[in-house]
């Protein structure tokens, strides 16, 4: 049985190519170099995948910043106003992944949005009318070279052209429909210089084809497919999808003339009955996506060979392969220095993942082979014990636990009389600069340089810093600054038995953006306070009320690497469990307000909207409600969410039961509001009125315009003045100046309206 690789992280096992990146970005390292130390890279991987044995190894699947970019400059899908600028061939691409300020001009980098189920990102193409679709770009077929050179043969990788033109963006008049003969002419043009390089297989990515499809896209799928294969001759297609299983466009897909299709059997809840129900042909291959390319957990090979047994009485011919890209995973445990064996032993990053595809097809070929059983297991059932009161507390909830009482609308009246904030009271999102003396405290306490003592003093001395600084701008409701924390999640993972935080464990973003996912390894339990100290002690220095800070779980599960032996929602539960612990806390320390953020709730909302409830919704906003439901009426919730993408699930979101809620506004538009208004939405609502990923300062005259705007949808007695998110990536002058304007403009609105001063 052969082995498949869907594609290999390339970031470089200690991110090497995010450092070369944003040297070559500083002007300290040449295109030249930027170059040659990725080629060198490309190359130790695919020698790596080829030593462990992979038969199908992908190449065009490095990206200096983005696969989807890559595909549009393949394409020739460069908006005018890129190549206007008249940069190198690398430039104008960076300029379409992050804009570009220069002597050349000035133009902002293409929108980025999030890559189906995952936490990476992709750029967005554009398409306009007089976009000329034709095969431009050679690094697809440079990359196969270079491989072949070394004499490897790999499977050049490309996004498929109906993933393409879903993804895209139209501005002008035309359709994707309108594309689609270019791009059958293109991928024709493609498979041709393939083969004539020497290729066997090419891969085309098309995980669209797992989404809800609708009449439009099955009769764009078919416009484009077969169209786009007519003229393959000798070299094999290889149509690969992933993140779910191809249940809306099964019988057409397998009936296509290409020579093997991927199918995700981990993700796709139906890839086995499909498979089973309709049958697979003999002349083609089945790609079986098996071995979890998401997750870090060692397979479990009982399992897995018995799944592959099952799919292998319909289909003839089947490699084994990775459910999706390897993107997603670190690159190897062996980088875990500090973990002990026998945690080690229980994960499979990218490099351990090739070994048990090979092992599996050893096991597959020789079935009197004993297996062996994988130690693969979270801290529970790895035979270290779990947390028996943990169990014992999720399951003894009863539904109450996730309501709270009285109802909003009740609890509003006492919260104004409580907290007497003037109208359009105005707060923000949380964090505030981090600032290099906050990072070289951190790094001061870390290196051992001086004692947990001295780092909480200087902690102290930022929160007092933080809290006048806004007592001098005038702000209603204050907060401690989140200085203590590197990253919203880490620092709850950091914090919370259960929890493995590992060292080298990146993972691409977006571009050069990599982030280490906290690994979910048993029970979740908080042991101690967590935030209560610094919360109190920010309370302690201001009459105003300050505002605890905290993620909620259904951020922490997200952007974590979940255990497989129990449900999300288990997890999730565990999760709300130690965070109601902590708003409980806080609140008996006397803070007035808490705010819980779910910054990523949305972006795991399933692929298929008719899943959106069952699978996640309806125990992902409960779940929610279990971490506030059992404080005073008194005790203001906020919550916060980092999109304003929510007009699809408002009833969902007003159903967190939220007393406030912020989100970003400002870049779309305000748009959201009169959805929000149209629903009879309960929770009051602080829009965000500036954009904080800008360095720009807003003038006060702009930020009133915004006001009065939303004060033409959403009741004055609802209304929350506020940047769209947190400050931390921001300077202090530039925040300062800002929220000066943001205050000032809440002021002027107050009194003119309101006849309000303070
Ligand atoms: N409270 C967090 C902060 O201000 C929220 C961050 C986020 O939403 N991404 O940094
Ligand atoms: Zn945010």
């Amino acid at each position: 049985m052969k082995t498949s690789v869907v594609g290999y992280p390339r970031i470089g096992s200690h991110r090497e190519l995010k450092l070369w990146t944003e040297d070559y970005f500083k002007g300290k390292l040449s295109a030249e170099e930027l170059k040659e130390n990725s080629k060198h890279l490309r190359l130790t991987q695919w020698r790596k995948q080829q030593q462990s044995g992979i038969d199908f190894i992908p190449s065009g699947d490095f990206s200096f910043y983005d696969g989807v970019l890559d595909t549009a400059v393949l394409l020739g899908c460069v908006p005018a106003r890129y190549r206007d600028l008249g940069l190198s061939e690398l430039d104008t691409y960076f300029a379409m992944a992050k804009g570009y300020q220069g002597a050349a001009g000035d133009v902002k980098a293409l929108p980025m949005r999030k890559w189906f189920n995952t936490n990476y990102h992709y750029m967005v193409p554009e398409m306009a009318d007089d976009t000329r679709v034709t095969l431009s770009g050679t690094a697809v077929f440079d990359a196969f070279l270079e491989a072949r050179e070394s004499g490897i043969l790999t499977k050049p990788v490309v996004i498929g052209p109906f993933t393409f033109l879903k993804l895209a963006r139209f501005h002008g008049t035309k359709r994707p429909a309108d594309f689609a003969d270019a791009f059958v002419f293109a991928y024709r043009a493609l498979f041709k210089r393939l083969a004539a390089l020497g290729a066997q297989w090419v891969q085309i990515d098309e995980p669209t084809l797992v989404t809800d499809m609708d009449a439009d896209d099955l009769a764009l799928f078919a416009r484009l497919y077969p169209a786009i294969l007519s003229e393959k001759g000798t070299l094999k297609v290889l149509l690969q999808t992933y993140f779910g299983d191809v249940r809306d466009v099964y019988q057409p897909l397998v009936a296509l003339p290409v020579d093997g299709i991927g199918l995700d059997f981990v993700e796709g809840e139906q890839s086995a009955a499909l498979v089973k129900e309709w049958g697979f042909p003999d002349d083609k291959v089945l790609f079986a996506g098996v071995v979890n390319g998401k997750n870090i957990w060692r397979c479990d090979y009982g399992k897995t060979l018995g799944a592959l047994a099952a799919i292998r009485e319909t289909a003839a011919h089947v490699v084994l392969s990775t459910s999706c890209s390897l993107l997603h995973v670190p690159y190897t445990v062996a980088a875990e220095t500090g973990l002990e064996e026998a945690v080690k032993r229980r994960f499979a990053f990218a490099e351990e993942k090739l070994t048990e595809l090979t092992e599996l097809a050893g096991f597959a070929d020789n079935t009197k082979a004993t297996v062996p059983a994988m130690e693969n297991k979270s801290d529970r059932s790895g035979g270290q014990g779990g947390d028996p009161t943990v169990r014992n507390r999720v399951n003894s909830l009863q539904p109450s636990d996730y309501i709270r009482l009285p109802r909003r609308s009740q609890r509003a009246d006492i919260q104004h009389r409580k907290l007497g904030l003037p109208p359009l009271p105005t707060t923000t999102i949380g964090s505030f600069p981090q600032t290099p003396q906050v990072r070289e405290n951190r790094m001061l306490f870390r290196s051992g340089k001086i004692t947990k003592a001295q780092y909480d003093d200087a902690l102290k001395a930022m929160i007092a810093q933080c809290v006048q600084m806004q007592e001098t701008l005038g702000l209603d409701v204050l907060v401690h600054g989140e200085f203590e924390r590197t990253d919203m999640v880490a620092y709850f993972g950091e914090n919370l038995s259960g929890f493995l935080m590992t060292k080298q464990a990146w993972v691409q973003s977006y571009g050069t953006r990599c982030v280490k996912p906290p690994i979910i390894f048993g029970d979740i339990r908080r042991t101690a306070p967590i935030t209560v100290a610094v919360s109190k002690y920010a309370q302690s220095l201001t009459q105003k009320p300050m505002k605890g800070m905290l993620t909620g779980p259904i951020t922490i599960l997200n952007w974590s690497f979940p255990r497989e032996d129990i449900s999300h929602r288990e997890m999730a539960t565990q999760l709300a469990l130690a965070i109601r612990d902590e708003v409980l806390d806080l609140e008996k320390a006397g803070l007035p307000i808490i705010q819980i953020d779910e910054a990523a709730l949305r972006e795991k909302l399933p692929l298929r909207k008719a899943d959106w409830h069952s699978h996640y919704l309806d125990w992902a906003i409960p779940v929610f409600r279990l971490t506030h439901s059992g404080v005073k009426p008194e005790t203001q919730i906020h919550t916060h969410m980092c999109y304003s993408e929510f007009q699809d699930i408002l009833a969902d979101i007003d159903a967190m039961d939220a007393d406030v809620i912020s989100f970003e506004a400002s870049r779309s538009s305000l748009t959201i509001l009169d959805a929000i208004q149209a629903s009879g939405f309960e929770t009051a609502v602080g829009p965000g009125l500036y954009d904080i990923h800008s360095p720009r300062v807003p003038p006060q005259a702009e930020i009133e315009a915004s006001i009065r705007s939303v004060l033409q949808v959403v009741p004055v007695s609802k209304l929350w003045i506020n940047p769209d998110c947190g400050l931390k990536t921001r300077g202090n002058a530039e925040t300062f100046a800002s929220l000066q304007n943001l205050v000032t403009a809440a002021k002027a609105i107050r009194k003119e309206h309101y006849g309000f001063t303070d």
